[in-house]
């Protein structure tokens, strides 16, 4: 395998597209990957067109009956083998994708190991592809139930975690025996690159795992989509695009994972132990950013410990240092782009103009690269506009409530429903309030919730089916009941 590389931060990037275990160039040219810390350009990588996404389809396809058949013990050792090169090379993709990102280091190395369990979790689910054998009850036959690789699957990922995004996907697929096209998000596309390198390094096959910059993701992913080898849809990214994604995917009837928005609640009740609930909240808005569809996105504290919380949660965020996620000591880097910037610095505006106290941050320092200081919004009325919107940002809401009924209304009150946080010393009340919260997945007394051996998705608009644990394996296989006699 030959490949373009560009030489970044001393390590060798591969820039092409990846199609049938060939490095090519893109009919369309090349797309520019900008530093979000100096909006300066680091390279620039091949741009597929329509046409180059339809080859990667045909390589997929063609690959699809060898991999298939592969006995699941050799896809589970190339799965392992790909965890132990990423896991070695940690240090090398992290700094690589703070270049693209924008992320501090600290956050990247925590998502490249994040990532990189993906790939062992389902090393190990690869062998447990189960089925079932039972007698109908007429008794007149056996009822024999088999999974089967769904077959070819387009895999589409978000730029927030360029590498976990990708393996989450890439991990299930490949232990279920199914091949991809992955089409990355055009901000990071050499994290998503690197990895595949990695995959091919690791034995997995030519044209098992394609890749496909684009900077035109619509057309390409229509036509892409009207591929009868096509034959499954798996998305991670905003609502909004993943709405457009399924009325397109409806006219071939085509099997979805969505992957889509959050605006997760963070619940802090009056028996919680303040300190532990201010971690919580810290890691919880803070982790990479804010930039994750897990981030608490509105803090709903009991009337009477909301002064404590919000004066410690203040404390805490202004501590933070801000600079380019390379540097020494830097908490936080940059927001990825410049929409992403104005978008945060017109919430916080909108929140300010309902009523917001700032009590830390709230503006973007003057320099270069898209930086939002940390900001800590306290006494927002429940009906502003900043809490009907995914922030994804550094910015904290805080909003007070009276009683618990009141708390879970405010909260069940958005059409997401990917993930709560609730803080409470009382676990019967804990455990009731985690059921009557709409959302796929609860923290209690518990910041992150993120787990490759834990089923990940969303209720409501935030998507669905699952990723992780053995239900994301389980999105890559279609049930095949066989009637027997005998
Ligand atoms: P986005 O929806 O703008 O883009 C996501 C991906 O879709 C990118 O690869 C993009 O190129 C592609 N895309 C955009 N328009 C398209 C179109 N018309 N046709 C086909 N593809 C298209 O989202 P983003 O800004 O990259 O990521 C942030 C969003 O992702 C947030 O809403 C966040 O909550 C969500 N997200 C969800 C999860 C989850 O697991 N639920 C995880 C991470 C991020």
């Amino acid at each position: 395998m030959t490949a373009e590389l560009a030489a970044i931060d001393g390590f060798k990037v591969p820039t092409g597209l990846l199609i049938g275990g060939q490095w090519s160039p893109g009919r369309a040219g090349t797309l520019p990957v900008v530093n979000p810390a100096t909006e300066n350009v680091l390279t620039e990588v091949a741009d597929a067109s329509p046409e180059d996404a339809l080859e990667a389809v045909g390589a997929a396809a063609e690959a699809l009956p060898r991999w298939s058949a592969t006995p699941p013990r050799e896809r589970a050792e190339c799965l392992r083998r790909a965890f132990q090169l990423m896991t070695e090379r940690s240090e090398q993709l992290a700094r690589l994708m703070v270049l693209e990102n924008g992320k501090a280091l600290r956050d990247a190395r925590g998502e490249v190991l994040y990532a990189a369990e993906f790939f062992r979790w389902y090393a190990e689910e690869a062998v447990r592809i189960d089925g079932s054998l039972t007698v109908a009850p007429s008794g007149a036959n056996r009822i024999m139930v088999q999974r089967q690789p769904v077959g070819v699957s387009y895999l589409i990922t978000p730029w927030n975690f360029p590498a976990a995004m990708a393996t989450r996907k890439i991990g299930p697929a490949l232990a279920a025996g199914c091949t991809v096209v992955l089409k990355p998000a055009k901000e990071t596309p050499l994290t998503a690159l690197a990895v595949a390198g990695l995959l091919a390094e690791a034995g997995v096959p030519d044209g098992v795992v394609n890749v496909v910059p684009t900077n035109k993701p619509g057309p390409l992913t229509q036509a892409v989509l009207a591929d009868p080898r096509v034959r499954k849809l798996s998305f991670t990214g905003s609502t909004e695009v993943g709405r457009v994604l399924l009325k397109q995917a409806a006219d071939y009837v085509l099997n979805c994972s969505m992957e889509l928005g959050g605006n997760a609640p963070f619940l802090v009740f009056e028996d919680a132990d303040i300190d532990a609930a201010v971690a919580g909240a810290f890691i919880a808005k803070m982790r990479n950013g804010g930039e994750a569809c897990t981030a608490a996105n509105r803090f709903y504290v009991h009337e009477s410990i909301a002064d404590k919380f919000s004066a410690k949660l203040a404390a805490k965020l202004s501590e933070l240092r801000v600079g380019p996620g390379l540097d020494d000591g830097v908490d936080l880097g940059p927001l990825v782009n410049a929409d992403t910037l104005s978008k945060v610095s017109s919430l916080v505006d909108s929140a300010r103009a309902d009523g917001a106290e700032v009590l830390t941050g709230g503006r973007a320092p003057d320099r270069a690269g898209y930086f939002y200081e940390p900001t800590v919004l306290d006494s927002v009325p429940a009906d502003a506009g900043i809490l009907s919107e995914e922030i994804f940002g550094p910015v904290a809401p805080i909003v007070r409530f009276g009683d618990q009924d009141e708390a879970i209304e405010l909260a069940n009150g958005t059409e997401y429903g990917l993930v709560s946080y609730l803080y409470s010393s009382d676990l019967r009340r804990a455990l009731q309030v985690a059921e009557a919260l709409e959302a796929g997945m609860v923290g209690i007394n518990r910041g992150v919730v993120s787990d490759p051996a834990a089923p990940f998705g969303g209720v409501k608009q935030s998507g669905l089916g699952r990723e992780g644990a053995h239900d994301g394996l389980l999105e890559y296989t279609e049930t095949k009941y066989i009637a027997v006699e005998w």
